[in-house]
């Protein structure tokens, strides 16, 4: 008796529910306080570990910037480890190391944050762009390879919203070019590929510390390397080309204990010791956030994984995944409306999506250095259906169903 009742209860609800007006038609939004999809989480005792190195003697170039770079290259398993103010700065370094320069291009894809490509311009390099997987949405190592001339030097490989890229692929690719193998990471800190953390992977691994990102220092970033060489020349490259190393030098420059050399041109792209000690505390709770985002992640799947009028980001097996971005891409052919109706009445329900991304070289300032709109097909068509919605450890279970909740009311409204 009892499960009969609530099966007709059920119906009838779903019933009510289909005929819900939506938002943007002035019916009722879904919740009543703006969920955006992305946000940092700051505990208190992030905020003591801020506190005592402000008012300690050191707010930079400390204690906990080394402290940092160890725990860092704890958890990504590389052997070296340096912090810098931001992902593009790492990026940047990255590509000095690489010993990139005019004449040289360097192989990327366009559906990620314009940094991946800027990187190159940076050293007077030409970013080349390669395909993506159309389910993935990682670069395709086949248009890697198919991109590849004599002026190709590395590839800047991104794990987009924080999936590995096929690693395996991509290394032997680069191998057998003679390639630099630069991972942009900045999605995908806590994420393994085969078992094996990100940051260990690349030849030199960059990552960011944007508060969007999985964890803060408010700017920040890194690059993490097994090769000395590289760690030297990154060093370099972030602190004004000056080695205080005095074994390196003394026997030429004898002076005093207050030598040091200007070696390379470098650049101050050093954080400072409170954001190193907001991130040392942040990545105590790198498991902690990486199972939060996982657990979100596997509710969206269960409640989009029979709707055809969406289609999810497909995962390689070999990605134990820390999403960073979960990308909803609308099927054009099940529903009535535009992606930009379905974004505006996602806003409306007070679900705050976004879009990433804007092919790299559809902006003003690729377009005018001849990069062509058709250069990556699948790519472009990803771009024209998607959007990302609400993803973050501080979620509670409540934010997550209404999510789901507009996203099914907007579906069923448009549906075809
Ligand atoms: C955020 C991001 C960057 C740049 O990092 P910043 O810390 O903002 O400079 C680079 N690449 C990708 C893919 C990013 O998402």
């Amino acid at each position: 008796m009892v499960l009969w009742y609530k099966t007709i209860q059920m119906h009838f609800n779903e019933e009510e529910y289909i005929m819900e007006k939506l938002a943007i038609f002035g019916g009722e939004p879904v919740r009543k306080e703006k969920i955006y999809y992305g946000r940092q989480w700051i505990g208190e005792d992030d905020v003591k570990a801020v506190a005592e190195t402000l008012t300690g003697p050191y707010i930079t170039c400390g204690p906990r910037v080394t402290a940092l770079e160890q725990k860092l290259s704890e958890v990504t398993g590389a052997k070296y480890a340096v912090s810098v103010c931001n992902g593009t700065a790492a990026l940047h370094c990255a590509c000095i190391a690489a010993g990139l320069g005019p004449g040289d291009e360097v192989i990327t894809t366009p559906l990620t944050f314009a940094a991946s490509a800027n990187c190159a311009v940076y050293v007077g390099a030409t970013p080349v762009f390669a395909d993506v997987n159309p389910e993935t949405y990682n670069i395709d190592p086949a248009s890697i390879e198919e991109r590849i001339t004599d002026k190709t030097k590395a590839v800047v490989a991104v794990d987009f919203t924080g999936q590995a890229v096929e690693h395996d692929r991509i290394r032997e690719i680069c191998d057998r070019h003679g390639l630099t193998l630069i991972i942009d990471a900045a999605h995908a800190i806590g994420t393994k590929y085969n078992g094996k953390p990100e940051g260990s992977l690349g030849d030199m691994t960059c990552f960011s510390f944007h508060p969007v990102k999985t964890i803060t220092s408010g700017e920040g970033g890194a690059i993490t390397t097994n090769d000395p060489e590289l760690y030297r020349k990154l060093h370099l490259a972030s602190q004004h080309g000056i080695s205080h190393d005095v074994n390196e030098f003394v026997d030429k420059n004898p002076e005093g204990p207050w030598v040091y050399e200007m070696q390379t041109l470098g650049f101050n792209y050093r954080m400072t010791d409170f954001q190193a000690a907001l991130l040392t505390s942040q990545l105590t709770k790198l498991q902690q956030f990486s199972d939060r985002r996982k657990a979100i992640v596997a509710k969206y799947n269960e409640a989009f994984k029979d709707m055809e009028e969406i289609f999810l980001q497909k995962e390689i097996p070999q990605s134990d995944t820390t999403r960073h971005l979960y990308i909803i891409r609308l099927n054009k052919d099940k529903l009535s409306c535009t992606r930009r109706e379905f974004f505006d009445a996602m806003s409306t329900e007070n679900v705050q999506c976004q879009v990433h991304y804007v092919p790299v070289y559809y902006f003003p300032f690729y377009q005018e250095r001849g990069y062509k709109k058709g250069l990556c097909p699948n790519a472009e068509a990803i771009y024209e259906g998607i959007m990302s919605i609400p993803l973050y450890p501080m979620m509670t279970d409540e934010d997550v169903d209404t999510v789901i909740a507009a996203v099914k009311k907007i579906v069923e409204y448009y549906r075809k």
